[in-house]
């Protein structure tokens, strides 16, 4: 009897890695049911609520593996967030080999053919040749970082200075040029050590068999042609987004939220959301209340603690206990009772942005987010705060045309004045509306790519691929 495919998928650690790789198996499922995928799961502490709530909605040939969770405690405090993952992926690496090597020597009725990584669990393709398995990352950003990712060693050859400091813009290949302050967060600083990890992910990068990138053909055309160029020498690159959450986790669950959306007209609210984890000093929440409040315009807002140091403060769960809302300006609320709603640090945020009466996004630009609004065809307000988000804003802003950017003051402020006159820009002016058409045209190209588009080939290309080579019986 011929032997069912089986992959082992390792995601990061974190909301935003470990969803779009749940996300990612299932439409690998879906488009290739006689599949099999291992998920191998790595956390820090236990896993969020909401995070275990998906697990039990996967279906029956998507099992896990659940790895002891790594201790906070345990790593080194202070680094950077991205190191800090990094280090407690490496602890998980010795609990991934043992996985890995259940999932190689039972093969009863499947057999174990490639393990797909999250950019955080590159340290497990090591295991590749080991098991005699291929090897591929899930890179869950956009193509324009993966290029800016794989040109970094040449970037740095030729690069004295901090990438800020370059007195020209940077021409990432495919991409609009972008200054150097724009350019990927963690090569801010490079001297640091997660900038060293980069250039490591980065080299790495180029000895597999091929990189899953989460986006689509009509949305980074250019990029995605300058990552399949042959000349360049990367391994393949397989377009097959925009994968983002259903929103099915929410459905039946009630929350005050959409029924307060409910009441509110077709395209007047501006939703306000910074991710999983995005923080404001206390100065930028002040700045934010009086902006939305001054822009008269309907808000939903998630609101989290500030943190006056950090911009993803709340990215590891660690704020779970304040209550966000006493952050507030004195007043804000009284005032803002008929405008806004505010509702403390998470929302439902796919079914919110698929509400009618949803019309703006004001994001901190994560990929996530990015793709939802796409797939719900959502313009933009960018708020770029960390890793690569900056680049996102870019795209957004600069190359699609569906976003506007905030100007920020030199203290790195952007001010109420500023952000009433955003928010009026995309809700009401002439340009808004156009904006929100392109969206809308984007929305469609995404919707398609999904059908029998872009997305679908690309996957369909390694499918076809991995059954070829199993039909030949070649050892990997
Ligand atoms: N999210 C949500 N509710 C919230 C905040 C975030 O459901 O109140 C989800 C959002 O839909 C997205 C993810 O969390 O899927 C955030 O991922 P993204 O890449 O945008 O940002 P990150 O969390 O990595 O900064």
């Amino acid at each position: 009897m011929e032997k069912a495919m089986h992959i082992a998928v390792i995601p990061g650690i974190g909301f935003s890695h470990l969803v779009p790789m749940l996300q990612f198996s299932r439409r690998l499922i879906e488009l290739h049911p006689d599949f099999h995928v291992t998920c191998i799961v790595p956390s820090i502490g236990s896993l969020p609520d909401v995070s275990k709530f998906i697990f039990q909605t996967l279906p029956p040939n998507i099992n896990t593996i659940f790895l002891p969770p790594v201790n906070l405690s345990d790593l080194p405090q202070g680094g950077s967030l991205a190191v800090q993952i990094h280090l407690a992926m490496s602890h998980s690496m010795p609990s991934i080999h043992e996985a890995l090597k259940s999932l190689a020597s039972d093969e009863t009725e499947t057999t174990l053919k490639a393990i797909i990584v999250d950019a955080f669990a590159s340290e497990a393709l090591d295991f590749a040749q080991e098991f005699n398995i291929l090897s591929y990352f899930y890179f869950p950003t956009a193509a324009t970082t993966l290029s800016a990712l794989l040109y970094l060693p040449k970037l740095d050859e030729e690069t004295s200075c901090e990438y800020r400091d370059l007195p020209h813009p940077i021409k990432v290949p495919g991409c609009v040029p972008l200054h150097g302050r724009d350019f990927y967060g963690p090569a801010q600083d490079r001297t640091s050590q997660v900038y060293k990890l980069l250039l490591q992910h980065a080299k790495r990068m180029r000895c597999i068999d091929g990189i899953f990138v989460n986006t689509f053909l009509e949305m980074e055309k250019s990029p995605l042609t300058a990552l399949q160029d042959k000349d360049r020498g990367y391994p393949p690159v397989y377009p097959v987004g925009p994968i983002v959450q259903t929103g099915d986790d929410a459905k039946g669950l009630d929350f005050e939220c959409l029924e307060w959306l409910e009441k509110q007209k077709v395209g007047s609210v501006l939703y306000v959301s910074f991710g999983s984890g995005g923080t404001l000093s206390q100065e930028q929440i002040n700045e934010l209340a009086y902006g939305l409040e001054l822009s008269n315009h309907k808000f939903l807002w998630v609101v989290r603690a500030p943190n006056n140091t950090t911009p993803y403060a709340a990215y590891l769960g660690v704020q779970n206990d304040v209550d966000p809302l006493q952050f507030l300006p004195c007043g804000f609320l009284e005032r803002t009772k008929e405008q806004g709603m505010v509702i403390p640090s998470w929302a439902p945020q796919v079914e919110v942005l698929g509400h009618s009466s949803v019309g703006g996004f004001l994001t901190h630009c994560g990929w996530n987010s990015t793709l939802e609004s796409v797939i719900k065809g959502v313009p933009v307000i960018t708020w770029p705060l960390f890793a690569e988000q900056r680049m996102n804003a870019v795209l957004l802003c600069e190359c699609l045309k569906v976003g506007v950017r905030p100007k920020v003051n030199e203290k790195g402020l952007v001010e109420r004045e500023e952000i009433a006159h955003v928010v009026k820009h995309l809700m009401e002016g002439k340009e808004g509306r156009e904006m929100r058409k392109r969206m809308k045209e984007l929305e469609e190209a995404a919707t398609n790519s999904l059908k029998d588009g872009s997305s679908t080939n690309a996957f369909a290309e390694v499918a076809f691929k991995w059954e070829d080579l199993a039909g030949e019986n070649k050892s990997f």
